[in-house]
Order: C-alpha cells, then sequence, then structure tokens
C-alpha cells in the first residue's frame, strides 16, 4: 500500500452560531438555519467515555480480523470544537484510557484513535 493522506474527519460549523457538527450536517442542529460551511475537525482530542467490547460484535456487519476477535475499547473523544466523537480507541491498556488524550489515525470505515499525540509540539492539556 502506497503513502495515504493524513486521515481528517469532515465536520461543519454554522456560520450563524459558530456550532460544529460530525458528520456534516446542512442544517445547524443548535439555530436551525441553513447556513453551515465545511470544516476540517482537530485530530487531537481526549477520551470522554468508553468501554470494552469484550465479545464479537455481530457480523455482519463487523468484519473479524483474520488473526481472530481479541477485545478493543469504543467510546466518545470530546474535540476542542465541543464535539463528541464515538470512535474506536487503540492502547496497549485499557486502563489508560480515562480522560486520556489521544489522535485520530484512521476514519473507514468508523473513526479510530490511539492513545497519545502524534504532534509533541501541540502541547495540549
Ligand atoms: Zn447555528
Amino acid at each position: 500500500m502506497g503513502e495515504t493522506r493524513n486521515a481528517v474527519l469532515d465536520g461543519s460549523k454554522c456560520t450563524v452560531c459558530g456550532t460544529v457538527a460530525f458528520p456534516v450536517n446542512d442544517m445547524c442542529s443548535r439555530c436551525a438555519t441553513r447556513t453551515t460551511t465545511a470544516v476540517e475537525l482537530s485530530t487531537q482530542g481526549r477520551v470522554w467515555a468508553y468501554t470494552i467490547q469484550r465479545f464479537p460484535p455481530k457480523s455482519p456487519p463487523y468484519i473479524p480480523p483474520a488473526e481472530g476477535f481479541s477485545p478493543f475499547a469504543v467510546g466518545y473523544v470530546e474535540l476542542p470544537e465541543g464535539i463528541k466523537i464515538q470512535a474506536i480507541l487503540d492502547c496497549d491498556d485499557f486502563t489508560e484510557l480515562d480522560r486520556a488524550p489521544v489522535s485520530l489515525v484512521s476514519t473507514s470505515p468508523v473513526p479510530r484513535f490511539v492513545v497519545g499525540t502524534t504532534q509533541p509540539s501541540g502541547a495540549r492539556q
């Protein structure tokens, strides 16, 4: 596989009240106007809530990996824009997930974040 562009989540932002939405919504969920514009969402966020999927989800839609199922974390990542994105959360140890800083690594088929920051210069806390 060749180079892929850095993962980016495409959202929308209301030009009247500034409310950000994901996925893209052409009508603002807060003030109900049709004045949204496309925005690229932050790729860094923080785990807001999570749970551990300890058994294989129903398949389809779940596609088990070739090496077999192993438990994984799913949850919500809060972005600086003030919204929460449902995502798969990659980590070495589930106990490190609570309020952990995470970085977006892919968007397909669902958003996926990994614990840690990919840009050491962006020292957000
Ligand atoms: Zn609005």
